[in-house]
Formats: structure tokens, sequence, C-alpha cells
């Protein structure tokens, strides 16, 4: 499998609320994109984790991934150890993903903080031929954090107004985590005024970094070394201009 994009969150979900509208947009642009879920989400308040399989299964269909997959790591218990990095780097060793997503390191929910390390980390071993996996080795391009709670300035900002519609339709597909017992009726998620608080906040972080690179929807992104342009001219060049209100 040759993904362009894999994303890696701690539980199902995680990837959809940080950066879905990105994904969505990518694999609309063509890209191969992907979603492994560390964990299976035993310890959510909500749900089980059998029915979070099936919601991940259906988020994965309207986000139109070519992949996705659950690990096994114990949820609640994601700790940065040989065992886990050996599980991550056989999976980017067999999708060869040319980026890869991860959350940003500084999070409220510790397996999130250890998913950004594993990941990073697995990101750079999975390209040393020495390590034996019994696969060919491969290292990502990038490894690109994701927001979730705590802000960073952003590296880029990518436009996702044509896909934030899509984006919330996958984030209520995790139904038992975002509507009650009794607002399971997917009637429900059509109309604004009942749609749970939680749409609007992710709403208005949207609009808020779409309004930074003068759009209507953004995501931001962060990467840990300078990005190299060949050519600043073409950079800053007209499409990038008029995306400036
Ligand atoms: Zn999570």
């Amino acid at each position: 499998m040759n993904l362009d994009a894999l994303a890696f969150g701690a539980h199902a979900d995680d990837v959809e609320l940080a950066c879905g509208g990105t994904l969505i947009k990518l694999a609309a642009w063509g890209y191969q994109t992907g979603v492994i879920a560390l964990t299976r989400g035993e310890l959510a308040t909500r749900g089980s984790s059998e029915i979070r399989a099936q919601e991940f299964q259906e988020s994965a269909a309207l986000m139109n991934l070519a992949f996705h997959k659950m690990l096994d790591i114990p949820d609640g218990r994601v700790e940065v150890n040989q065992e886990n990095k050996l599980k991550i780097i056989e999976e980017i060793r067999a999708c060869k993903p040319r980026i890869v997503f991860a959350p940003y390191w500084v999070a409220r929910h510790p397996d999130h903080e250890k998913t950004s390390h594993l990941v990073r980390e697995s990101a750079f071993l999975a390209g040393l031929i020495k390590l034996d996996t019994g696969q060919a080795a491969f290292r990502p391009h990038q490894v690109i954090f994701y927001q979730e709670r705590y802000e960073f300035p952003p590296s880029f900002i990518v436009d996702i107004s044509s896909w934030h519609e899509q984006k919330l339709k996958s984030i209520m597909a995790y139904k038992s985590q975002f509507l009650g017992q009794n607002e399971a009726d997917p009637k429900n998620e059509k109309t604004s005024i009942n749609r749970p608080e939680f749409l609007d906040r992710i709403e208005t972080r949207d609009r808020q970094y779409g309004a930074y690179i003068g759009v209507k929807y953004g995501e931001p992104f962060l990467v840990r070394e300078a990005i190299k342009v060949n050519d600043p001219v073409e950079f800053f060049g007209p499409e990038y201009l008029s995306a400036i209100p």
C-alpha cells in the first residue's frame, strides 16, 4: 500500500475533530488517505469498544479513507516503549505514507501526548534499514502535528471551507460519544438548534483559523522544522494573495 497521508490518533474520533477537514479534502483531490487509532477506546465514558469500532467504520466511509485500522494498545495506557514503537513502525512500513499526522505533543489527555511522541519517534525509526520487522525500511517525508485542546502558532493552515460540512458529518458518526441516548435519532443532526454545543466549538475554531488566512474555515498545523521554500515569488503569488481579504 502507498498512502499519501496517514493520520494517527490515540482514539477513534481524535483525528476527525482535529484534522478531518484536511483528510477529506485530500481524499477529494485524489490522494490516498488513512487513519490509525492506537487504542480501541475501551475506557471511553460513553459507548463501548464494539460501538466505537462501528462508528470508526462509518466515519472512515464519510471521509473516503483508503485505509483505517484500530491497533490494540490499551486505552489509558499508551506508553512510549519499544513494543508500541514496533507496532507503529510496522504500520508505517506497510502503508508507506508520504506525510504523517500526529497530535501536538502538549495535550490534555496523556494518551494523546504519548501518541505524539510515539508517532514522531516511530516515523524516524521506520527508516532505519537495520531495524528488522521483516519489511523494507521506509521513512515518511514529514511528521505534521495537528491541534487539539492547546494552541500553537501554526506553521501553516489548510483551507477546508468546502469540506467543513463533511467534517462535521464524520464527527457525528460517533453518535454514542456525542449524542445522548434520547438524541440518537439521526434527524436531530440536521437542525442547528439541536446540534450539540461541541460542534459550535469546532466551528468557532475552524472559523478562527480560516480567518487567519482569509477563508471561511481552516485547520492549523505545526511542523518542527523550518519549511523550505524554493521560490518565494512563486509561493507568495496571486493565488496566495487572493485568499487575503
Ligand atoms: Zn482521544
